[in-house]
Parts: structure tokens; sequence; C-alpha cells
């Protein structure tokens, strides 16, 4: 599988460094308020690319991190005035409902930034061992960029203009250079019960040291692919990259994949812009999460998303286009066991892996499948085509629905109000606060909704 790396600026093969195994690490949400559909582009691109790596037979261990402290997690918190965990829980819950309403196949580890500040001390040390950490008046701590000269490599900056447009601006600072970034946040009255102790006083993580401990702590020093939307590259990914390699004197990571933002009239959905939907929104109007899923993984990653109302409608038509084919297949294959598949079908899916294969060409992937419904459809109306035959297309549509995810109707995904109560009573098991799980297991019930366990752990079914 080739992908274009953001680092070498090149479509090159992915090689993981463990043959057989993508060790790969994911930019997630800041838990402050409900994700919205734009940075839902970035999750189901990165849920294409999983889904698509192990479609290729790689094994892939995948780390989604929850920024759950940073400027906008504390001013909340200190709004609504309750505790950090308290204000982001809901958030985070929100979030693993929209995951599970988007059919984005859950990573192998998601842990939050306040569950990992040992760790993150621990790399600041380091740092200072390198002689890359100092410390400024205000007790802050800063990493030094003049002392790491590949500083600029991934988001391909220059150097001296770095430099000298820093020049400027310096003196609004408490820093050695205005583009030295924060290791480490001094309180300040601001924070007020939020803080942390460490060698160099009371205060919180920079954003960046998140990122870069909680990596190296699930997938090692070094690591096959990180990914995030574009707006990630710089200055986050750069100073992540600085962080890891200044520790290690290692490569941190091999290949940097980033996608192009969700943009409404062409302007990126953004929070600050206000221009923005949750998926919430988008359900209130009457959408499935499967026309959702459809309508934002369809366009290739590198390239900007316009989200419109139509757009969804297009999703809604083609999902109808899909279903037809499918009942009409299975109408015929009733029980038959499959054969080999029809050439024209055998014909698509090879495309399908081709273009897949090709830094995710999920346009001509689709193409191959709406190829494939139209010559079946062909063959259907005249008699062409065997039970066993369209036994063999169903089997066939279902690989390709281990990448796209989108072809198997969602009548039994509860709504992500539901599947939030169910995450909430799973927490509440976890703390062994039985009587707060019952409650909230009769609060589901009283909904019309039903607790079973399986194998993969509780779902809910309709009472
Ligand atoms: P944030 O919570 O802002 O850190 O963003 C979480 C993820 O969503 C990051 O990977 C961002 O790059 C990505 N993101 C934010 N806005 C958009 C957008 N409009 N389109 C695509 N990705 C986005
Ligand atoms: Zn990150």
């Amino acid at each position: 599988m080739r992908v274009f790396n953001s680092l070498t600026q090149r479509v090159e093969e992915l090689l993981p460094i463990e043959p057989g195994h993508v060790r790969f690490y994911t930019c997630g949400p800041t838990v402050y308020n409900f994700a919205h559909i734009g940075n839902y582009r970035a999750y189901i691109f990165e849920d294409l690319l999983r889904r698509t790596l192990k479609y290729f037979g790689l094994r892939v261990t995948q780390v989604m991190n929850l920024t759950d402290v940073d400027d906008k997690t504390i001013r909340g918190a200190r709004a609504a005035g309750t505790p950090l965990k308290s204000f982001t829980q809901p958030y985070r819950d929100a979030f693993f409902a929209d995951l599970r309403t988007l059919a984005i196949e859950p990573a192998e580890h998601y842990p939050a930034a306040t569950d990992h500040i040992p760790e993150m001390i621990a790399l600041i040390a380091r740092l200072f061992e390198k002689g890359v950490a100092y410390r400024s008046a205000d007790g802050s701590i800063y990493f030094r960029i003049a002392a790491f000269p590949e500083y600029g490599k991934l988001a391909h900056l220059d150097r001296g203009g770095l430099q000298a447009g820093a020049r400027v601006a310096q003196d609004e600072y408490d820093k050695e250079n205005a583009a030295d970034f924060a290791l480490w946040k001094a309180w300040d009255e601001q924070d007020g019960e939020i803080a942390w102790d460490s060698p160099w006083g009371r205060g919180r993580p920079g954003w960046h040291i998140e990122c870069t401990a909680m990596s190296m702590k699930y997938l090692g020093e070094s690591f096959d692919l990180h990914t995030g939307g574009i707006d990630n590259l710089f200055p986050h990914h750069e100073d992540e990259l600085a962080q890891a390699e200044a520790a290690t004197g290692k490569p941190f990571v091999r290949t940097w994949m980033h996608c192009a933002h969700l943009v409404v009239e062409g302007r990126k959905m953004s929070k600050s812009l206000g221009n923005f939907y949750t998926l919430r929104d988008v359900l209130a109007r009457g959408y499935s999460g499967r026309e959702m899923r459809l309508a934002l993984i369809g366009a290739h990653y590198r390239q900007s998303l316009d989200f419109s109302f139509v757009a969804l409608d297009a999703a809604r038509a083609s999902l109808q286009r899909l279903d037809a084919f499918r009942a009409r297949l299975a109408g015929l294959a009733a029980d038959k066991a499959a054969a080999v598949p029809p050439p024209w079908a055998v014909q698509a899916e090879t495309a399908f892996g081709v273009a897949l294969a090709d830094d995710l060409g999920i346009a001509e992937a689709l193409a191959a499948l709406f190829t494939l419904v139209t010559a079946g459809n062909r063959a259907l109306d005249a008699n062409q085509v065997a039970p066993a035959d369209a036994a063999a297309v169903l089997a066939l549509l279902a690989r390709l629905d281990a990448v796209l995810g989108f072809l198997e109707p969602e009548a039994t995904v509860a709504p992500p109000e539901m599947l939030a109560l169910l995450d909430a009573r799973q927490a509440a098991r976890k703390s062994k606060n039985w009587a707060e799980a019952d409650r909230l297991r009769q609060e589901i019930a009283a909904q019309g909704w039903v607790i079973e366990d399986t194998p993969k752990g509780p779902r809910l079914k309709k009472g």
C-alpha cells in the first residue's frame, strides 16, 4: 500500500517497522464540547485507513488520545463549577456514542491526558537533560527550538523566516524565542483547583507534550504512522516530533498523514467560525449515521470536502440503490452456498483493492462498487445470476463492507443518547458504583431498550 507522507512530501510504500503490524497514532478530540462533523471527517479518514490496512492483512494497533486538560476544558469546568473529570465525562461519552453512530471502529487504546501526567513530567525531565528545555521567569517550561536544528522539517518551514519573525514579537513573551512552545504551564488564577505537582512547581502540561508522551508509551519511541487533520500539522505535529526526537535521538514517526478540511461555503468548519454542525444536529434533521458516514468518506482525504445537506441527500439515494441491489441478491440467494463470484463482481473487487492501495483512492473504489451494482442489476434483469452467484456477490460485498462500513443497514443502532447512557453505566460498573449502574439500566429500559451482554461488550437491543 502506498500513501502520501507529509514528511517527505511523496507517495511512498507503507512498510511497518515490525513486519505485518502497523502502529498508528491519531490525535483525538478535546472533550470540552460535542465534536463537530468536521472533526468526524478526520476520524472517518483515519477509520478508512485503519480498515484498509486490515483489509490488506495487516495487524493494526491504533491509539487515539483524549485531550481532557487544556485552556478550553479548564475554562468550561470552572464556568460550570465542577471538577475537570466531571465536566469532560459527558463529552467523552457523547464522543464514543458518535463513533458508534458513524460505525467508526474502536481504536485499541484511548488514553486520556489527565491519566498520564507522570509520563509527561518524565519526558520533560529528559528534555532538560538534553538541554532543550528551560524555565522562564513565570515558572513555565519551554522547548528551546534553537537547540533542535531539525525544527520545521515536517511542516517544511523556512527556519530563517521562523527566527526572523520570532525576533519581532519576542518582547511580548517570557521566552527566549517567540516560537518556543510550552511543555509545562505554571499555575495561574485562571486554573483554579486544576493543577498537578511537578519538579518545577504546580501547573499543567502543554498540549503537544500530551501526544508525544502518550504515543511513545503505547507505541514505542519509533512507530509507523501518525495522522490528523491538516490544521494539526503545524505547530502541533511539528512540536510533537521535536519533543520526541530531541528526547530519544531516534526518528519518531515514519509516515505522517493529514486530511484536508471539511468546509462550508469555502471556509473550514470550526467552532470558532460558528459554521459547524454536530452529529446530533444532523441526526435531528432526520439523517442517519450511515448517510453521514458515506457523505464524509466519499472524497479523497487530501481534497477538501464541501458539506451540504444536498450531499447528504445524494448519500441517501446511493444507499437506497445499494440496499435495493442487496435485497434483490438476497431474495435470489436464499440460503444457497456461495460459488465463485461472476467476472463483473471479481473485476470490481480487484479495482476496489487497487484503488485503495494507491493512497486510499476511495473515489475510484466507490466507482468500482457502483459499476458492480450497474453490472449486477443488468445481469439480474437478464436472468443471468444463479442463486449461488448471488450468494457469492453478497459475500464479496460483505468483504468490501469491512472497509466501507455503510453497506449493512443500521436498523438496530440505538440513538446516541441511549449509547451515552450505556457508556455511563459501564463506567459506573467499572468503578463498582452498582446503585448508579442499576439506575442507568432502569433509565435505559424505561426508554424501550434492553442491554445485551455480548463477547464484544454490552449492546442495546430494542425491547
Ligand atoms: P480538535 O478537537 O480541534 O483538536 O480536532 C480534532 C481533529 O479534528 C483533528 O485531527 C483536527 O485536525 C480535525 N479537524 C478539525 N476541524 C476539521 C475540519 N473542519 N475538517 C477536517 N478535520 C478537522
Ligand atoms: Zn496530538
